[in-house]
């Protein structure tokens, strides 16, 4: 199996790679560098971290295996949405209901910090605000609702519409219930990751592309090994994602096994007419079921209706992927039966055993980010900004988050996927139903 083969050829397909210019690969790592900090990973968060870290004086070096931007962070749903995958239980049971408020509140300064970042560093990123979410039949809308007093109840202006009215949010027979707000929103998430290297770079961050980190040598002073050259440096940030298999267990094999990389799909249509996409989503909002299996999609800034959905748990890309997902897109939206699917694509998902980020330390100078479960697109900002708070001795954000408790999956790096797969599949089972 390998994670990233699969990913990069998917990758080729992406709307959001054939919409970018990339330019030139940075070069790979070919000599040895002392910094102060280390970064593995040049996705949302350690494009962050690294950014964030060097406008507070330090000299950073960003260490990516493949190129900027190629995993979860530069073809996700692009979705910024406010709160957590897990909702807010497990911060209330573990951390209590101040250190929850504080959890809760630093997801919208996450969805701000976009907004800031866009702004200060000039990155056009086709962002736009208004968020839908949708619930098929009466059970799951009852279960929207509750999440939506949830919302309104800490502030959040929600629309809510049942039956006729849902056509105020999108147009579809599929849904009972319907509500929008307009905190969350999305974005191109590649032009995003590519305007936060260029910033970083222009802060004075190093990124090297084509450079696996394949071994961490920890202690008061950190080596972070390539194949052609060598980083040392007092900190370290991990911020791999689903950290590569081939080297994910070398790097830090104690959190390898509390994340589980689940595959997740998206198609990209060709342009449809700009009135049509009005028609179907008034206000071009993204949209998200609440099934177990949740289906999220939205039109690009060029009309195309980028569907996602789907899931693998084992690494490996569904069998008729394509045909499967324009059959979901069309049962949603009759009117794009015929519209040519012009991309298909996926990547993995870094999904913690309760849905709740996992950040924390290993020993005292390496800090990790993973976890985000689904719902990185805005939150891997602000983690970034946690990690060079606490960097540089203000760590009291930081654990807020590092402070909840994560558990392995059963069954260890092997047994993980059918144990995972048997209990999803008893949630498919229950939408279903
Ligand atoms: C198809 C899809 C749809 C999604 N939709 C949404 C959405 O709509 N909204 C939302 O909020 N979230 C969504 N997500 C999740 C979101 O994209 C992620 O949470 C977020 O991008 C994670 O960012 P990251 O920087 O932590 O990881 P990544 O972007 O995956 O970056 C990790 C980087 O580390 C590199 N790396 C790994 N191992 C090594 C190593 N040993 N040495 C060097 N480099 C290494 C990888 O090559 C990669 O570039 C989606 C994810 C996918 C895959």
């Amino acid at each position: 199996m390998s994670l990233i083969g699969s990913d990069t050829q998917l990758n080729q397909q992406s709307y959001y790679e054939a919409s970018v210019q990339r330019g030139a690969p940075r070069a790979p790592l070919q000599e040895h560098l002392k910094v102060d900090a280390v970064v593995v990973g040049a996705g949302f968060s350690g494009l962050s971290a690294a950014l964030e870290m060097a406008q507070r004086g330090l000299q950073v070096v960003v260490l990516e295996a493949d190129r900027i931007g190629s995993g979860a962070s530069g073809r996700n749903g692009g979705q910024a949405i406010v709160g957590y995958a897990s909702g807010q239980a497990p911060f209330e049971a573990q951390l209590g209901r101040e250190d929850a408020d504080r959890a809760w509140a630093m997801s919208l300064e996450a969805i701000d910090l976009i907004d800031r970042r866009i702004a200060e560093h000039g990155i056009d990123c086709d962002r736009t605000l208004g968020y839908v979410y949708v619930a098929e039949g009466a059970r799951k809308a009852r279960a929207l609702r509750e999440e939506m007093d949830g919302l309104a109840a800490r502030g959040i202006a929600v629309d809510w519409a049942e039956g006729q009215d849902v056509a105020r949010h999108i147009r579809t027979e599929r849904y009972a219930a319907s509500a929008r707000e307009t905190r969350s929103g999305h974005l191109h998430p590649l032009k995003y990751a590519l305007g936060l290297a260029r910033a970083a770079e222009a802060a004075g961050v190093r990124i090297f592309e084509h450079s696996a980190v394949m071994a961490l040598q920890r202690g008061d002073t950190l080596v972070a090994r390539t194949a052609r050259g060598q980083v040392t440096a007092r900190f370290g940030v991990l911020a791999g994602n689903c950290m590569l298999p081939e080297y994910g267990p070398a790097v830090a094999p104690e959190i390898a096994a509390r994340i589980m990389p689940v595959g997740t799909y998206i198609i990209g249509t060709e342009p449809v007419d700009p009135s049509l996409a009005e028609r179907l989503i008034p206000g071009q909002a993204a949209v998200c079921d609440n099934n177990f299996v949740l289906d999220y999609y939205r039109f690009s800034a060029d009309h195309r209706m980028l569907f996602g959905g789907r899931v693998s748990y084992t690494t490996r890309t569904p069998a008729r992927l394509k045909e499967t997902m324009r059959a979901r897109m069309a049962a949603v939206f009759p009117a794009l039966r015929e519209v040519p699917v012009a991309h298909v694509w996926g990547g993995f998902v870094d999904i913690s055993m309760n849905r709740a980020p996992d950040f924390g330390r290993l020993g005292s100078n390496v800090y990790y980010l993973q976890g985000f479960s689904g719902h990185g697109v805005a939150l891997t900002g602000l983690a970034g900004q946690l990690v060079a708070e606490a960097v540089l001795g203000q760590a009291g954000r930081f654990d807020v988050f590092a402070r909840l408790r994560h558990h392995r999956f059963p069954g260890g790096r092997w047994m993980r996927t059918p144990s995972l797969a048997l209990g999803m599949w008893w949630h498919r089972l229950r939408d279903a139903v």
